[in-house]
C-alpha cells in the first residue's frame, strides 16, 4: 500500500514527467486531479481517463496533496494562485520526489539513496554513479531530473539503490529528501533568472546535502566550500572533493588519478587515464563525487575502479562515438552556447571542430582560450559568417554549412593529420533550431554522417 492510497491529490503540470507522476499516484489508489495551462496537456489527460479540473475551482478542503510536477518550481507564476489556495486550506504542497522517499521511508528505510544536485555534471555524475553500481551487480534504480520519473521507478525494497538527480524545484519541494549520500557538485550562477539571487539558489541546494548521511560536497568553489563547513558544523558527515587541489581529507583529481586522502595517508583509488568517456577536469570532479558516494554506500574500491573504466558516457555530451586511427569522433552536441562548449574544448588537444548553429549572444569569443588547441574549424549553420568572424586569422577555417560536408572534410583533414591523436568534434556552441528539430537529433544526425564514413570503428549503435 501506499502512503498516497486513497488521498485526494491534486497536480499541476503535465509534462512527460508530470503526466508520469500522474499515471503512478493514480496505480497506487490516490484519486488525482489534474491541470496544465497547456489545454492539449489537459485533452490528452482526460483521454487518458485522468481525472482534470481547473484547480481554482476544485475543493481545497478535501484534498490531501498538492503535488506540482517537476519543472514547475514553487515560485512559477501560473500555479502561484493555486499555490496560494492550497496553502489557505493547509494542503501539503510537495514534488514528486518527496513523494518517493516518503514510499521509501514506510517500505525500505534503509535502501541506499543517492542524491544528485549541482550547477553542471549532475546527469553525468547520477549516470556514472548508476552505472558503477548497476555494473557491480546491484539493484539500481536511475532517475529524477536525468528523465525517468521517480514514481515510476520500482518501488523501494531492501537491497535495491536508488540515484536521484534533483533539480532545484525538486529540493525545494522535497521537504524531507535526506538521501543516504547527498551530492552538491558545483555552485555557479546560472539560472539566476528563475531563482533570484545566488543565496537563494544556495540555500535550496544546501538542503540537499545538510539533510544527507553523507554530504559529498565539491570544494573548488567558494560558495561550495562554505556550504561544506557550515554542513560539518551543523553535524553532517562530509566528504571533500575536488578537481583542482590535494585535500587533507577527502577526494581529489591529480592529474588523471583519484587520490583519497585522510588523515593517516593520500592513496590513488582510481586513475581516469585512458577512459574515453571521463576526459577532462570537469569529469574529474565528476568521477571523484561519484567515488565518493559509492563508498558511501558501501561499494568495493575494485568495484568502483571496474565501473568507471567501463562508463558508456552520455549521448550527446562529449560522447566517443567512433574510432578511425588515430581520430577520435566526438559528439557533443548538447553543447548550445559557448559556455557548454568549452569543457569540451579544454579536453582534447588536437581538435578538428565542428561548431555553428543557431547563434546565441556573445557567439563563440569566450572561447578563444581554447582556440590553440583548434587544428581547423568546420562552421555550419546560421552562425557560420559571424563565427568565422571571430576565428580570423586565429584558426582556420571553413563554412562547411552543413553538417554532412563538414564531418566530411573534418575527417579527411584529420586522416591527414601525422603530428599525433585527434578529435573530429560536433560541439556546436549554438543552438540547433536552425537546421534540426533539437540537439538530439542534430546529434544523431552527426553519428549517422559519421558511421556512413569508411573504416571508422563505431563505438554506439
Ligand atoms: P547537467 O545535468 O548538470 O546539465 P551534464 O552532466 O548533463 O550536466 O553535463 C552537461 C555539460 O556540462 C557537459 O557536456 C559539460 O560540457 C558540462 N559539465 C559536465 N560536468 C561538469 C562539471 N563538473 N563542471 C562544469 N561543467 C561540467
Amino acid at each position: 500500500v501506499t502512503t498516497f492510497a486513497g488521498k485526494k491529490v491534486a497536480l499541476f503540470g503535465l509534462g512527460g514527467s508530470g503526466f508520469a507522476t500522474a499515471r503512478a499516484l493514480i496505480l497506487g489508489g490516490a484519486h488525482v486531479t489534474a491541470w496544465d495551462d497547456n489545454p492539449d496537456s489537459v485533452i490528452k489527460a482526460a483521454a487518458e481517463g485522468i481525472h482534470t479540473a481547473d484547480l481554482r475551482i476544485i475543493d481545497w478542503s478535501v484534498q490531501s496533496l498538492f503535488v506540482l510536477s517537476p519543472g514547475v518550481p514553487l515560485t512559477h507564476p501560473k500555479p502561484h494562485w493555486t499555490v496560494d489556495l492550497a496553502r489557505a486550506a493547509g494542503v501539503d504542497i510537495v514534488g514528486d520526489v518527496e513523494l518517493f522517499v516518503r514510499e521509501r521511508r514506510a517500505h525500505a528505510p534503509d535502501c541506499p539513496f543517492i542524491a544528485i544536485t549541482g550547477t553542471n555534471g549532475k546527469s553525468t555524475t547520477t549516470a556514472l554513479i548508476a552505472h558503477i553500481l548497476k555494473s557491480s551487480g546491484r539493484d539500481t534504480q536511475l532517475g529524477g531530473n536525468i528523465g525517468t520519473a521517480v514514481l515510476t521507478l520500482d518501488p523501494p525494497k531492501a537491497g535495491r539503490y536508488y540515484v536521484v538527480e534533483c533539480s532545484s524545484y525538486q529540493i525545494d519541494l522535497a521537504p524531507t529528501l535526506n538521501p543516504s549520500a547527498g551530492i552538491l557538485l558545483n555552485l555557479t550562477p546560472d539560472h539566476l533568472d528563475r531563482h533570484g539571487t545566488i543565496q537563494h539558489y544556495a540555500g535550496i541546494k544546501e538542503r540537499l546535502v545538510a539533510g544527507s548521511g553523507t554530504a559529498i560536497v565539491g570544494v573548488d568553489d567558494s560558495h561550495c566550500e562554505m556550504i561544506a563547513d557550515r554542513v560539518e558544523r551543523a553535524g553532517t558527515k562530509v566528504v571533500r572533493i575536488s578537481r583542482r587541489h590535494p585535500l587533507a581529507d577527502g577526494i581529489y583529481a591529480e592529474g588523471t588519478k583519484l587520490m583519497q586522502a585522510s588523515s593517516a595517508a593520500a592513496l590513488p583509488l582510481a586513475d581516469l587515464d585512458g577512459i574515453q568517456t571521463l576526459r577532462g577536469g570537469h569529469n574529474a570532479q565528476n568521477a571523484a563525487a561519484a567515488v565518493a558516494a559509492c563508498l558511501a554506500v558501501g561499494v568495493s574500491a575494485e568495484e568502483i575502479r571496474t565501473g568507471l573504466a567501463s562508463f558508456p558516457g552520455l549521448k550527446h555530451r562529449m560522447q566517443p562515438i567512433g574510432t578511425r586511427g588515430k581520430v577520435v569522433f566526438v559528439n557533443d552536441s548538447k553543447a548550445t552556447n559557448a559556455d557548454a562548449a568549452a569543457p569540451a574544448l579544454s579536453s582534447y588537444d588536437r581538435i578538428y571542430w565542428i561548431a555553428g548553429g543557431l547563434p546565441k549572444a556573445g557567439g563563440i569569443t569566450t572561447l578563444a582560450p581554447f582556440f590553440p588547441r583548434i587544428a581547423k574549424a568546420y562552421l555550419i549553420g546560421e552562425a557560420a559568417a559571424e563565427f568565422a568572424a571571430t576565428l580570423g586569422e586565429a584558426v582556420p577555417y571553413e563554412i562547411s554549412g552543413r553538417l554532412d560536408r563538414a564531418v566530411a572534410h573534418a575527417a579527411a583533414d584529420a586522416e591527414k593529420d601525422d603530428t599525433g591523436p585527434s578529435a573530429v568534434m560536433l560541439s556546436p556552441a549554438c543552438a540547433s533550431f536552425d537546421q534540426y528539430k533539437n540537439f538530439e537529433v542534430r546529434g544523431d544526425a552527426f553519428v549517422s554522417h559519421v558511421a556512413a564514413l569508411d573504416g571508422v570503428t563505431m563505438l554506439v549503435d
